[in-house]
């Protein structure tokens, strides 16, 4: 498959919609990005990398993070994990508190930020230095030790982030957060403020994809049974209230951030990161889904 001028002639399709939406405005910092950027990048489990635009440019990967933060919380806990936070869709957006109160502080699914906001929870328990670890963990994965946090993007998210401390407010209420709420929600900012490039992500997220390869990475271990399941989790909960379309336009398992970034893996085959700051209504990428549904039409390559 000639992927390099498969993304060639995405990136032209999509022009016209290069307008539609508008970035996250909520995180100051993520509202003075460029919007005019669209970058991607798939990286082959044979160890091939077909950039494409920006692929080199780094971007805020916000929501994404929680694909990692999963993976460390699993490697640390197995099913208990499943005690704390559920794995069905959420249907709402990713930052609604109606479901949370109904459901006495469960979160639907890890990939909701109540559902991650526990997640940071978790960490912080099981992590000795989680600033630290976490970034040692995502560097391996991508292979790339310049990756870091933008504290900028983290504290300005922080000084506006009244809707995540309402919900771990309501976390903490329903005993589902044992450490400080300040704490935590520092911990779960700098997460997502972590900055990644298109082919950094690809590469990241290339160990999902890859089942027949032991999931090792900075002492995080997974089982090929597990990476399978956070695909589906991916699959069913990437895209919060948009989950069922993204799955019904482009049929692989995948995950979003505000940032305007998407990850995605066809398993056996590559990964794939697409980024454009423009998010739709549900928040995410305009021009990143419209690109990812151009890929697997075009190549007729999708888990279904
Ligand atoms: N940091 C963002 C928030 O908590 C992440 C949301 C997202 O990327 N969907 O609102």
């Amino acid at each position: 498959m000639n992927y390099q001028q498969i993304l060639k002639d995405i990136h032209q399709a999509i022009l016209p919609y290069a307008q539609e939406g508008k970035q996250a405005d909520y995180i100051p910092a993520l509202a003075r990005v460029n919007p005019e950027q669209f970058g991607m990048c798939i990286h082959t489990i044979q160890g091939r990398t077909f950039p494409e635009g920006d692929a080199f440019v780094p971007f805020s990967i916000q929501s994404i993070s929680k694909v990692f933060s999963l993976a460390a919380c699993l490697s640390f806990e197995g099913d208990e994990l499943w005690r704390r936070v559920s794995k069905e869709p959420s249907g709402t957006a990713f930052n609604s508190l109606i479901q949370l109160e109904v459901e006495k502080g469960i979160p639907r699914n890890p990939f909701i930020n109540a559902g991650a906001i526990v997640l940071a929870d978790v960490l912080l328990k099981h992590l000795k230095h989680p600033e630290d670890d976490f970034l040692r963990f995502v560097r391996a994965l991508a292979g790339n030790n310049r990756i870091d946090y933008n504290p900028e993007v983290a504290s300005s998210e922080q000084a506006c982030g009244y809707l995540n401390a309402a919900i771990a407010n309501l976390l903490k209420y329903h005993h589902n957060i044992e450490g400080e709420i300040e704490r935590v929600l520092h911990f779960y900012f700098l997460m997502c403020s972590v900055e990644m490039t298109c082919c950094d992500l690809a590469r990241a997220f290339l160990p999902f994809a890859n089942h027949q390869k032991p999931f090792d990475f900075d002492g995080i271990r997974l089982t090929a049974s597990q990476v399978k399941r956070i695909n589906a989790i991916m699959q069913t909960c990437g895209f919060y209230d948009e989950a069922g379309e993204f799955s019904y336009l482009v049929g692989l398992p995948g995950k979003s951030g505000v940032g305007g970034g998407i990850a995605a893996i066809y398993p056996k085959r590559y990964a794939v990161a697409v980024w454009s700051p423009r998010l739709n209504a549900k928040g995410n990428s305009v021009m990143g889904i419209k690109a990812l549904e151009l890929l697997t039409t075009e190549t007729q390559e999708s888990i279904f």
